[in-house]
């Protein structure tokens, strides 16, 4: 029972929750022992497989085909072929396809978001309430435009590219499958996609979206692997690369794609600033600091990772995001009541585990509440670190855990200055009651989204992406069709 405290004659409230267990049920996915490729339609064999596990047990959940060059090559005739048919159907046809194909997502959006949660370790709130709706809105949000590219970009005669491949990361895994793939076929491309590594098994149950769906066989071709499946799609027949993941691998793909004509959009890093003045409403800036870097585990290019906070209010901020912290329940990434499930996969938590580590050698401060970590599984407790100095490691790098360091600035121009001072340039922050100084911050800020008095909101008509080292291109909106065409 939860102890309740009375505040004066006001209702009672709860001093100590707890909660009971309350895990969704797995019995929903059905699971495949093997899987294959998934190239014109069918279900193609590999010589070589490798495991997928679920990364808050380090179970097994089934052995994936690990593509070769030669397996990649023939996705991408595949694609080539179906690329016929598929751009010259009306538009209005091909938008009945993604719109059956948002039904159908939206339809079994529960087995989507469990098997999500299960391959990725995101908590399962996040997947019901987050990436399941927003993959569906995407591709409903481009049905709209197939029938209306020449209304879309007018006297500019769009004609689609022909096969794009795509390569998306581990952190949103259907998310960025319906970022790439929902603009590429409104726009009448055809595609291979290749996903991560470490969660591609929503990839492997959207086949089966597109076979409901009755797409045309061809014109969505999946093909799982490693990084070495990634360079083969790069040096493959593909007319575009559409990347999201690390700056590196990013860079080495710009290198190998230049003067090949080939288009290219890269969604890359990012180190985003989360900028609290001391007019904003504090109880709500804290949840947006929350939200802008515990958000599915700090696994966010654009996660406010570098807060800054006006020196006036530096204390009360600092104060109320410990114990806010102190709420958040880390676990079972199945439980409804989870806010911060799993670690990805093991790289990742070393790598969490190395930066952490240079943090409190350069001498910054660390603060974690008291939790308690599941033995089995990849976990990291939630991180803040103060007397943070901008030339730290944890304030420079991209970390994509759930760490904030916290630093300070005392006038607008300071915090400007401090918040560019990145390579990357992806998202930004701003907490004011001013809309006035919301608007100058935006101006001055080198990212390509700046959320106010809000942060990690999303919609598919709105475009995204970055300056600098965060990349170039767009995705969402009008912006994230634009580099899937060619225009006379
Ligand atoms: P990567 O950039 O390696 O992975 C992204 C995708 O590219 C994956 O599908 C990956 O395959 C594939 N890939 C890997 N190497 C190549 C290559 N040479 N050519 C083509 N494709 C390739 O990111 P990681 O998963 O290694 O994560 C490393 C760091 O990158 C993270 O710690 C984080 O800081 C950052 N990151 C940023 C993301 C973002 O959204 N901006 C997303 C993910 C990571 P495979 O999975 O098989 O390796």
């Amino acid at each position: 029972m939860t102890d309740v405290a009375r505040r004066g004659d006001r209702s009672p409230v709860p001093t100590d929750w707890t909660y009971a267990p309350a895990p969704e049920s797995t019995d929903i996915v059905r699971l495949q022992e093997r899987y294959g490729l998934y190239v014109g339609g069918e279900w193609l064999e590999t010589k070589e497989h490798f495991a997928t596990i679920s990364p808050r047990d380090e179970s097994p959940l089934a052995e994936v085909a690990q593509a070769s060059e030669g397996d990649v090559q023939g996705a991408v005739a595949a694609a080539r072929e179906a690329f016929g048919t598929w751009s010259t159907l009306p538009g209005s046809e091909r938008a009945k396809y993604l719109f059956r194909i948002a039904r159908i997502l939206a339809e079994r959006s529960r087995e989507f978001a469990v098997l999500e949660s299960l391959n990725g370790g995101k908590p399962i709130k996040e997947s019901r309430d987050v990436d399941l709706p927003l993959a569906a809105a995407h591709f409903f949000y481009y049905a709209g435009w197939a029938d209306k590219l020449e209304y879309a970009y007018p006297n500019r005669s769009p004609k689609p590219l022909g096969v794009a491949g795509q390569i998306i990361p581990w952190n949103f895994p259907l998310l960025m499958l319906a970022w790439k793939i929902a603009p590429a076929l409104a726009a009448g491309n055809t595609v291979v996609l290749k996903p991560a590594e470490t969660t591609p098994l929503t990839a492997l149950l959207f086949c089966d979206v597109v076979r409901q769906a009755e797409l045309p066989p061809g014109v969505v071709n999946i093909v799982t692997g490693d990084g070495s499946t990634g360079a083969a799609l790069v040096e493959s027949d593909v007319d575009k690369i559409a990347f999201t993941g690390s700056t590196e691998v990013g860079k080495a793909i710009q290198r190998r794609l230049a003067g090949t004509g080939k288009k290219l959009t890269l969604e890359l890093g990012g180190k985003a600033a989360n900028i609290v003045f001391d007019d904003c409403a504090l109880d709500q800036a804290v949840e947006g600091i929350v939200n802008g870097i515990y958000f599915n585990q700090g696994h966010v290019c654009c996660a406010g990772s570098r807060l800054f906070v006006q020196e006036s209010i530096y204390e009360p901020v600092v104060e109320k995001l410990k114990k806010r912290m102190t709420t958040l329940r880390v676990g079972d990434p199945l439980d409804k009541n989870t806010d911060i499930g799993a670690i990805n996969s093991r790289m990742q938590l070393e790598k969490i585990e190395e930066l952490v580590a240079a943090g409190k050698e350069e001498g910054a401060e660390i603060y974690q509440p008291p939790c308690h970590l599941p033995e089995k599984g990849y976990w990291f407790a939630p991180t803040v670190f103060t007397n943070v100095a901008q030339s730290y490691r944890i304030a420079q790098e991209e970390i994509f855990g759930p760490v904030l360091s916290v630093l300070t600035f005392r006038t607008p121009d300071e915090a400007v200055e401090k918040a560019n001072n990145t390579p990357y340039g992806l998202s930004a922050g701003v907490w004011t009651e001013k809309g006035s100084r919301i608007l100058w911050m935006a101006e001055r800020l080198r990212a390509g989204v700046v959320w106010a008095n809000t942060f990690n909101r999303f919609d598919p008509t709105s475009p995204f992406g970055g300056y600098k080292e965060s990349g170039f291109g767009r995705e969402g909106g009008l912006h994230g069709m634009e580099p899937y065409l060619d225009f006379e």
